[in-house]
C-alpha cells in the first residue's frame, strides 16, 4: 500500500515508534529510523526491518531536543529517499513529580522533545509534501493530550499542545493533499511505562504485576494494554486512501480511558 513512499518515525528505536516503523515497512514504505540506544542494537533493528520487509531503512541519531539536528534528520531523509511522504512525531519522555518539586530542566526537556520537536519537524517536511501534493503527519499524543493526571504537568502540557498543533496544521494543509492527525494512546507496555510500574512497585512495596494491574485499573475501564503493533496498524490506516479526509482529529486508542 505504501510502496515508493518514505517515512520518518522519530523515537523508533523502541516501543510505539518501533511498532509504527515496523507496520509502515510491512506496507512497503522506506523508513528513516531515529532514537537513542546502543549502536549495535540499533543497527540490528535497522538491518532486520530492511531484510524482513525488503525496504530501504536508514537511521539518524538526531536529538529531537535540538532543532538544527531535527532539520538535519529531514535533510538526510530527502538525500536518502528523495523526499518525505510520512512524518510520525513519536519521540517522547516522561517525568513524574508534583509541580512544586518538578525539576526545571525536566520541564524544558519534555516540552522540547514531546512538543516543540513536532513543530520543527513539521515545518521542515511540509515543503517536500507540498511539492508532491501528498503527505501524512501523525503526532503521537496521548490520553494525556485530552485529560490530565497529577504529577505529569510537563507531559500533559506538551500532549495538550500537540493536539492543538495537530488541528492548526490540518487546517493549513487541508487542500494540499496533506493530512495531520494525533493518535492518543492509553497505556502501552513500553520501557516508558515499565519504568513507572517499577517506581510504583518499589514505592509501595508491592510486586510489579500488582503495580501494573493497579496502573491500568486507575485509568482504563479496559484492563489490558494497547500494543505498539495496534498503534502501528492505526498509523497505517491513517496513511491509506480510506483516511484521506480524516484530518485534525485526535483519535483515542485507550481502552475507554477518556470515555469516563
Ligand atoms: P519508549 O521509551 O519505549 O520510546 C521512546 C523513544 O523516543 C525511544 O526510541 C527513545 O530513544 C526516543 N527518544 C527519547 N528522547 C529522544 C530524543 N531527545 N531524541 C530522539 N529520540 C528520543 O516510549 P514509548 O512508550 O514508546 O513512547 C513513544 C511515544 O508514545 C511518546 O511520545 C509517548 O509520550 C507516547 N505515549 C506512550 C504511551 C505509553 O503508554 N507507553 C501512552 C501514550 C502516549
Amino acid at each position: 500500500m505504501l510502496k515508493g513512499k518514505a517515512a520518518i518515525v522519530t523515537g523508533s528505536t523502541s516501543g510505539i515508534g518501533l511498532g509504527i516503523a515496523t507496520a509502515l515497512a510491512a506496507q512497503g514504505c522506506a523508513i528513516m529510523m531515529n532514537g537513542f540506544g546502543e549502536p549495535a542494537a540499533i543497527e540490528g533493528l535497522r538491518a532486520r526491518l530492511a531484510q524482513e520487509h525488503g525496504v530501504g531503512v536508514a537511521y539518524s541519531p538526531a536529538d529531537m531536543a535540538k532543532p538544527p539536528q531535527i532539520r538535519e534528520l529531514v535533510a538526510a531523509t530527502v538525500r536518502e529517499f528523495g523526499g518525505v511522504d510520512i512524518l510520525v512525531n513519536n519521540a517522547g519522555i516522561q517525568h513524574v513529580a508534583r509541580v512544586v518539586d518538578f525539576p526545571e530542566e525536566r520541564w524544558d526537556a519534555i516540552i522540547a522533545i514531546n512538543m516543540s520537536a513536532a513543530f520543527h519537524a513539521t515545518k521542515a517536511v511540509l515543503p517536500h509534501m507540498f511539492r508532491r501534493k501528498w503527505g501524512r503527519i501523525i503526532n503521537i499524543a496521548s490520553a494525556h493530550g485530552l485529560v490530565a493526571s497529577a504529577e505529569k504537568a510537563a507531559y500533559v502540557t506538551a500532549k495538550h499542545g500537540i493536539v492543538g498543533f495537530t488541528k492548526v496544521v490540518a487546517i493549513e494543509t487541508a487542500n494540499e493533499g496533506v493530512t495531520c492527525n494525533a493518535i492518543c494512546p492509553g497505556w502501552v507496555l513500553t520501557p516508558l511505562v515499565q519504568k513507572q510500574i517499577e517506581v510504583r512497585a518499589a514505592a509501595q512495596g508491592i510486586a510489579e504485576r500488582q503495580a501494573s494491574d493497579d496502573l491500568l485499573r486507575e485509568k482504563q475501564p479496559m484492563l489490558n494494554f494497547t500494543t505498539p503493533a495496534q498503534i502501528g496498524a492505526l498509523a497505517v490506516f491513517l496513511c491509506g486512501d480510506s483516511a484521506s479526509t480524516i484530518t485534525g482529529a485526535a483519535l483515542s486508542i485507550d481502552g475507554g480511558w477518556v470515555a469516563q
